[in-house]
Order: structure tokens, then C-alpha cells, then sequence
């Protein structure tokens, strides 16, 4: 089992950081032990641009998280990252719920209930 560890520790910081296949080149999210491309299991952890587009967005009216507590309802998105994989996050806490596919966005870090800190994404300028 891959260790999510640095993806934790690099969002503590502030930066996305990815899994990223030392063979192929190919950037893996979830965390993985083996490169889905060519099997390898050489994976490393590099700092991701943070920039993407939205493909896919909807809103979530119930809280499914305590964090969504207060918040409802939130805009939640699949955001391509510019590294090729797709994320799960949500629209970053005053930002204009109106949000396309194919929009660029950024991402930032919003701390959860539990001092996790999780993705959210705001308009790139
Ligand atoms: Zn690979």
C-alpha cells in the first residue's frame, strides 16, 4: 500500500503534491503503488503546478462532511489537473458559484474539521 504521508505533509504547506512514475514520466492521483500507465512501482512525489480545468461540477445541497456544516449549499468540481490526472475538490469558499467546464482554476487549501487540509479550487486570473 502507497503511503499518502507527502500528499498530506505538502498540503500542510500549501502545495498539491503528486505521485509521479520515475519510469514514464506519468503523474498518479489517487495514491497508488504501481503507475496505472506501465506497471512500474517506482513512484516519486513532486510539487504539482496547481492549475487545471473544471471538468465536471455540481452542487451539493446536503452536507455530507461536517465541514459542508453552515456552507450549504457548495459547489463541488472535477478539476483536470495541467499533470493529466483528475481530482475531486470543491469551489473555494467565496467564489461565484457559477463555474463552467473547461474553466481554468487554482488550486488552494481549506482546512476541514479535523485540521485535514483538502483542496479547493478558485479561478485562475
Ligand atoms: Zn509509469
Amino acid at each position: 500500500m502507497a503511503d499518502p504521508a507527502p500528499y498530506f505533509e505538502a498540503a500542510a504547506r500549501g502545495v498539491l503534491a503528486l505521485q509521479r512514475c520515475a519510469a514514464c514520466s506519468a503523474f498518479a492521483f489517487p495514491v497508488r503503488a504501481r503507475c496505472a500507465r506501465c506497471g512500474s512501482t517506482d513512484l516519486g512525489w513532486r510539487d504539482a503546478t496547481g492549475l487545471g480545468r473544471v471538468f465536471a461540477h455540481g452542487r451539493a445541497r446536503r452536507a455530507t462532511l461536517p465541514e459542508h456544516e453552515g456552507r450549504l449549499p457548495i459547489t463541488l468540481l472535477l478539476v483536470d489537473l495541467d499533470e493529466g490526472v483528475r481530482i475531486p475538490a470543491r469551489l473555494a469558499a467565496g467564489e461565484r458559484a457559477e463555474i463552467a467546464a473547461g474553466d481554468r482554476v487554482a488550486v488552494g487549501f481549506a482546512s476541514a474539521a479535523d485540521g485535514t487540509a483538502l483542496p479547493v479550487f478558485r479561478r485562475a486570473p
